[in-house]
């Protein structure tokens, strides 16, 4: 499988091997509930690992979650209430939602708050090695001293210095320079003892002491959103490489883009985002995988509501042909054609992914698949199950559900009083029928198996 790794701006190969693959995927910082944007780059982590699990890879799924950070205070303060309990409680929430969305891939979920003792010993290590200094606000990385520092995010930091002409603090030796360790003055913030004196330690220590303690300072794979290659990605390669004296610190770093909104990023500073919670509310996880899904993971994504509406017609035309496959009860043996087909099906699907995750590709190939078996003829109950197999194996892998549930039975007696109104060729009265049963959300299809339901569940209530 091949991924593009930011650093190099080249395609990597992921090679399947006996040993585990180390993904680490940089969290939530827990202070509100987490928006679609969020849900777009975790929705592709989960994916880009449902599918290596698909191919047999061994890959440990790591994300942190940023328990510890100014915002969190801020608001917990607000709220009067304790920022790690403030914390714990959306932690709580971000871990539901994700369920929701199907994200269930993760191994493990660490706390910031739970590596202290390890985050102060590599602050340690790395005034020792001349990588950071004191000053009265904090302990500092000295940016000057790792020359690597830019090469991720592409910066011309001599270019970037000079359009900073207000320095805030002015004990920092250099503009980049970025906090290890905040010292603490007000009693409320939260805060640990330290050699420094008592404080809490800055973001992106975070993650290195996360990545020290369960996978080391050097391993497979690291991602998140674009907007944390500068600094914070940064950042985490000075301080680990600093600290092992080895590179590469990851071997490939994946970048999802932006779900923009009016041509923004949706954000919670910028107060234009939909939280997932009120998307679920309306539609059901399918729809919003879905959306994520067909527009590629490196470019961005701009929200609209047609996407919605596009969405669910994509998704209700192949889970009606689930439901019409469900209808074939034909004996025999699975026709020749049709096993050809479905072994087409399973490589383009596999090779689309194994091509940097090319979802749009792969979802357009259900399509093209459910297209090409359509135009088969007599398909007998083995065949039938075989191609939904193909079909659900790769829904899965996508993360999408697609449930059907039985038809109630007010719908079905719909169905039968139409059906007898069409013998009489009382059409008119048999198309009101039909407007009645669409109207109760539920999608009629005429076919050689007589009529399918489908029931729109993608849109709730
Ligand atoms: P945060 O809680 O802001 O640290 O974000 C958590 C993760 O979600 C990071 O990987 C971000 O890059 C990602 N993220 C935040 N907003 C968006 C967005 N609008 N589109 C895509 N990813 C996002």
């Amino acid at each position: 499988m091949f991924l593009h790794d930011s650093l190099s701006n080249r395609l990597k190969k992921i090679i399947k091997t006996k040993k585990v693959i180390k993904l680490f995927v940089c969290g939530p910082t827990v202070y509100d509930s987490m928006h679609i944007g969020h849900a777009r780059t975790y929705i592709f982590f989960d994916t880009l690992v449902r599918f290596l699990r698909s191919q047999n890879y061994k890959i440990e799924y790591l994300q942190n979650i940023t328990d510890i950070d100014d915002k969190i205070i801020e608001r917990a303060q607000k709220l009067k209430i304790n920022p790690l309990k403030f914390a714990v409680a959306q932690t709580k929430d971000y871990k539901t939602i994700s369920k929701k969305l199907n994200i269930i891939s993760v191994d493990k979920y660490v706390n910031a708050s739970s590596v202290i003792s390890i985050i102060i010993n590599q602050i340690k290590r790395l005034i020792d090695k001349g990588y950071a200094y004191e000053t009265k606000n904090g302990v500092y990385f000295r940016v000057r001293k790792f020359k690597f520092y830019g090469e991720l995010s592409g910066q011309d930091l001599e270019a970037l210095r000079s359009g900073y002409r207000i320095e805030l603090d002015k004990a920092k030796e250099d503009v980049f320079d970025f906090a290890l360790w905040k010292k603490t003055k007000d009693n409320q913030a939260i805060s640990w003892p330290s050699p420094w004196g008592s404080g809490r330690p800055g973001w992106h220590i975070e993650d290195t002491a996360i990545s020290e303690k369960y996978f080391g300072l050097q391993y497979d794979l690291h991602g998140g959103g674009v907007d944390l290659k500068f600094p914070h990605h940064e950042a985490e390669i000075a301080q680990a490489e600093s600290l092992s004296g080895k590179k590469p610190f990851v071997k490939i770093w994946l970048h999802t883009g932006f779900l923009t909104f009016n041509n923004e990023k949706m954000s919670k500073s910028l107060k234009n985002f939909i939280t997932v919670k009120d998307f679920l509310t309306k539609y059901n996880a399918d729809v919003l995988r879905f959306i994520v899904l067909s527009s590629s993971y490196r470019s961005s994504l701009s929200w609209n509501e047609s996407l919605i509406n596009q969405s669910i017609a994509s998704l209700l035309s192949i889970k009606s042909f689930l439901v019409y496959l469900k209808y074939k009860n034909d004996k025999g043996d699975i026709n020749k054609k049709i096993i050809s087909s479905i072994n087409s099906f399973n490589k383009n699907f596999t090779s689309n992914l194994n091509d940097d995750m090319n979802t749009p590709k792969t979802i357009a190939s259900i399509f093209e698949f459910i297209n090409n078996i359509e135009s088969i003829k007599n398909i007998n109950k083995k065949s039938a199950k075989a191609i939904e197999e193909a079909i659900r194996n790769s829904l899965n892998i996508l993360g999408i559900k697609m449930k059907i549930n039985r038809v109630p039975k007010n719908i079905k007696d719909l169905i039968d009083k139409r059906e007898v109104l069409r013998i009489v060729k009382d059409f008119n009265k048999a198309d009101k029928i039909r407007k009645e049963i669409e109207a109760l959300n539920f999608r009629l299809d005429d076919t050689d198996q007589g009529p399918i339901l489908t029931h729109n569940n993608f849109i709730n209530g």
